[in-house]
């Protein structure tokens, strides 16, 4: 499909994870310590899907020690994000909420039938929500209003949201208030 997948074939018999651990090896190879400390330089913290197209640095044009990154699967605004997001706000000093969700998101294709036959194969039911989802545009607008409303955050006022289109690369914003 892209120049990426036919330039790295998929690992065959070796570890991949011996693979980035190679990969580190020449990274700190040329690494010079950047001086920074652990506030993020924008003050703002990303939550995105943990989608393997989204290149949040490169698609939002993110330097090192700019942002938070927070991922999940769909982006979505669980306890553990806003725990992520309280941290970030209180202790590290960000202040904006930028919220990715994105196109042919795997969440739009299970429902929370997935716990059913998570429960019916382990014998036990997860404590989560699948937090699957059908409008994705919806489903962004429930996130800004998670965030929105959490008393655990400080700044509340800078929150936006945005769908990612995996084929062209571009941000569409979503109106919250729609
Ligand atoms: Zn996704």
């Amino acid at each position: 499909m892209s120049t990426h997948a036919s330039r790295i074939a998929p690992p065959v018999g070796d570890s991949v994870i011996d693979r980035l651990v190679e990969s580190n090896r020449a990274y700190a190879a040329g690494f010079v310590d950047p001086g920074m400390g652990a506030r993020p330089v924008l003050r703002v913290a990303v939550v995105a899907c943990m989608d393997a197209r989204i290149d949040l640095h490169a698609a939002l044009g993110l330097q090192l020690g700019d942002c938070h990154t927070v991922r999940n699967a769909g982006g979505v605004v669980t306890d553990d994000t806003i725990r992520s997001l309280t941290i970030s706000q209180r202790a590290l000093g960000t202040r904006s909420v930028v919220l990715i969700h994105h196109t042919g998101c795997g969440l739009q294709t299970l429902t929370e039938e997935f716990r059913h036959e998570l429960e019916m194969e382990v014998g036990q039911r997860p404590a989560w929500a699948v937090e699957a989802f059908r409008d994705v545009d919806q489903d962004v607008r429930q996130s800004i209003r998670r965030v929105r409303t959490s008393p655990f955050l400080p700044h509340t006022d800078d929150v936006r949201g945005f769908v990612f289109d995996v084929t062209s690369g571009l941000l569409r914003e979503i109106d919250a208030g729609a």
